[in-house]
């Protein structure tokens, strides 16, 4: 059976539940990548919860915050729909009880000043925080995330290492649309246009998945032909094209057999800022 859950009930719900508990964050306007999360959760848990909110502090821009759609009654009907067994859905209060200036400051080291990090100021310090709130409030076994956010979930954990929480985090692949664009709850801001052009960004991982096609060019070359693909697709901004280590996130000048390499790249098509990442195999 479906619950929806408000506010400060949230304590006494979760204090009824036994068994195992694995739980997806989510900003809702939910889709198909979302619902891959819910559907692996279920796989591992006794109780599958999810929740919906749009976390004020980890926007950098007010009008980003603004347009972020919020379908919430579709959203708590899709759970419904597939078997999730509780959404909690707060209010900033519920989250952030004394107040928003009050946010607890993390160590994120590296990854707080590289990529989204560098681009979006103070996002994965509302990243952290938020996060830890939630887990607080929910204490889930598992921690079901998405490989799209790839260097989120990174951030996470360090957090949950920092506060020593007994979580598992567990990683699902990004799920795509049919044209290879990662699903995202920003794309219903794109144009039919822009939606079809925005598969450039995973054509172009794609292309440098092989090995082969890294033995043709160095990193340089290839990332310029790259930029020159997205901007023919009519991306006007690339925030980065980057390559690096998959496990540490340290950046690389060039490709180098002897890491797991991960390319991962952010940009805007009308105003629409658009993430994806791909490792790369052999
Ligand atoms: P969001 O609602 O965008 O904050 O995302 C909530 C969770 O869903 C995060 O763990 C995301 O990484 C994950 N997620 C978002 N889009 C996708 C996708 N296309 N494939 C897999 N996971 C995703």
């Amino acid at each position: 059976m479906f619950s929806s859950v408000l506010g400060a009930t949230i304590s006494g719900f979760r204090q009824n539940l036994t068994g195992s508990v694995a739980f997806v964050p989510t900003m809702g306007a939910l889709h198909q990548g979302h619902l891959q999360l819910i559907a692996q959760a279920q796989e591992i848990a006794d109780h599958v919860g999810a929740s919906i909110f749009v976390n004020p502090t980890q926007f950098d821009q007010a009008e980003d915050l603004e347009k972020y759609p919020r379908p919430i009654a579709e959203d708590l009907q899709l759970l419904h729909d597939v078997d999730c067994d509780f959404c909690y859905h707060p209010t900033e209060k519920d989250i952030y009880p004394e107040g928003i200036p009050r946010l607890k400051s993390y160590d994120l080291g590296y990854l707080d000043e590289i990529l989204e990090g560098a681009y979006r100021d103070g996002h994965y310090q509302g990243v952290a925080n938020v996060v830890y709130r939630l887990l607080d409030l929910i204490k889930p076994d598992y921690l079901v995330m998405g490989m799209k956010d790839y260097q989120q979930i990174m951030v996470v954990q360090r957090m949950i290492d920092a506060e020593k929480l007994a979580v598992e985090i567990v990683k699902v692949p990004t799920v795509r649309e049919e044209s290879g664009l990662a699903r995202s709850s920003r794309n219903t801001r794109l144009t039919d246009e822009q939606r079809k052009n925005a598969s450039a960004i995973y054509r172009n991982l794609n292309k440098l998945r092989s090995s082969r096609a890294r033995a043709a060019e160095d990193w340089k070359t290839a990332k310029e032909g790259f930029a020159e693909d997205l901007a023919q697709a009519g991306f006007h901004q690339i925030d980065y094209i980057a390559l690096a280590d998959a496990d540490t996130l340290q950046l690389l000048e060039d490709y180098d057999d002897t890491k797991r390499m991960i390319v991962l790249v952010a940009a805007y098509i009308g105003d629409v800022r658009l993430i994806d990442n791909m490792k790369l195999g052999t």
